[in-house]
């Protein structure tokens, strides 16, 4: 190439850079929708000078269940607000792709919430931004998690002495799915007397329950969970279907299989079951005829208002521990700026939930832990399961008697 033109190309890539001081004008090369937060199959248009349409794709084999909305920008934010339509063209959508609050964010740890400016119809809304003074902006629903936040707080966490990363197999997209496990080693009581409460998120755009689990694990590595690091095992699973934050898929994982309608009863199957539920549930069985199986399986979930946990009491609830409304009075006193709606309790579940299967499967507690789509930040997600954790540890007193 001629040297003028070289010079000619640079001067190009540098002018909306320079010069004036304006910053260059947000276009659709600008957004990214294949990121660690994604919506496989979203496109894009330009309306207006900062004005943009985003119509939504939907869940492999859900025809009418649309990709959540999320992407980056990796560039050229900053400026004028923009103004973002978000619509998904199905007559009769079955999840709302507006139902919940989405966030943004700079860097990824700390979250703005955003609020649509109508009624959720799960086809058509719209979203004004307040003026971003940075280029890059990360967008996703409810307080979101990529996969790699996650792996980064996993390997962190797993850092301490009393924290252990059990790796117990790959997703469909080769992704690693990972139990953490929180116990006392040097404790004095053997590993069979400790109480066993395991964690999991199953749905995997509810994100906010993610976060929940997050203030249950940074409580019990922390100097006031060392009691109760003693005298209990806790499993934590932060995504069961850990491919879905790149695709913006809600309740599913790459066969679309909703991830809450994935256990069986009878005993995991590969034939029958979505490849990770399957792996989850292979997992779980393999903690059942160890020395300490599982006492109380929480089947951690958003939907509406505040965090919303209905319990199904499994043979300790009333008989070694106190009656179950003792329960519900400790969660009510170790929650003072009420994130938690008074305990419910409940006939078992569905067969194939993760909160009726198991406890069908192995007559064990097993709590639908529901709600926070009304808790708009990080903090007090996070605060929820402090919460949570410390009502737990205070509830199932001792050790296994
Ligand atoms: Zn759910």
């Amino acid at each position: 190439m001629h040297r003028a033109a070289v010079c000619l190309i640079l001067l190009a890539s540098l002018l909306p850079l320079s010069g004036s001081g304006s910053a260059a004008e947000l276009n659709i090369e600008d957004f990214r929708f294949d990121g660690p937060l994604g919506s496989e199959g979203a496109r894009i248009e330009k309306l207006d000078a900062s004005h943009f349409r985003v119509t939504l794709s939907h869940a492999p084999t859900h025809p009418d269940w649309a990709n959540n909305c999320q992407f980056e920008i990796v560039r050229h934010a900053k400026g004028s607000p923009l103004r973002l339509d978000v619509k998904f063209d199905h007559p009769k959508p079955q999840f709302a792709f507006d139902e919940y609050f989405h966030s943004w964010s700079y860097d990824g740890r700390q979250w703005q919430p955003i609020q649509w400016e109508r009624r959720s119809n799960g086809k058509e809304n719209r979203l004004l931004f307040p003026p971003f003074e940075q280029d890059r902006v990360l967008f996703g629903l409810q307080v979101p998690m990529s996969y790699e936040d996650a792996a980064e707080m996993l390997d962190a966490w797993a850092e301490h002495p009393h924290a252990a990363l059990h790796d117990f197999g790959r997703s469909l997209e080769g992704r690693k799915l990972l139990r953490l496990e929180i116990t006392d080693p040097e404790s004095p009581h053997p590993r069979e007397k400790r109480w066993v409460h395991y964690f999991a998120n199953q749905h995997p755009g509810e994100h906010n329950s993610q976060w929940r689990m997050v203030g249950m694990i940074q409580w019990l590595l922390s100097d006031r969970g060392a009691d109760c690091r003693r005298r209990s095992i806790c499993h934590f699973i932060l995504m069961m279907s850990p491919d879905a934050p790149s695709k913006g898929w809600y309740r599913v994982n790459r066969q679309g299989v909703d991830m809450n309608r994935s256990y069986r009863v009878e005993g995991a199957d590969p034939q029958s079951q979505a490849h990770e539920a399957y792996l989850a549930q292979k997992d779980l069985e393999g903690l059942m005829a160890s020395s300490a199986p599982v006492t109380d399986i929480w089947s951690m979930h958003t939907w509406g208002g505040m965090v919303d946990p209905i319990l199904t009491p499994g043979p300790e609830i009333g008989a070694l521990l106190g009656p179950k409304e003792q329960f519900r009075e400790i969660l009510s006193k170790q929650d003072p700026n009420r994130l938690i709606k008074p305990l419910q309790f409940s006939e078992d579940r569905g067969a194939t939930t993760w909160s009726g299967g198991p406890g069908r499967q192995f007559k064990i507690t097993a709590v639908l832990c529901e709600g926070a789509g009304a808790i708009f930040t990080k903090e007090q997600n996070v605060e929820s399961g402090e919460c949570l954790i410390r009502a737990i540890a205070e509830y199932y007193s001792g050790t296994r008697r």
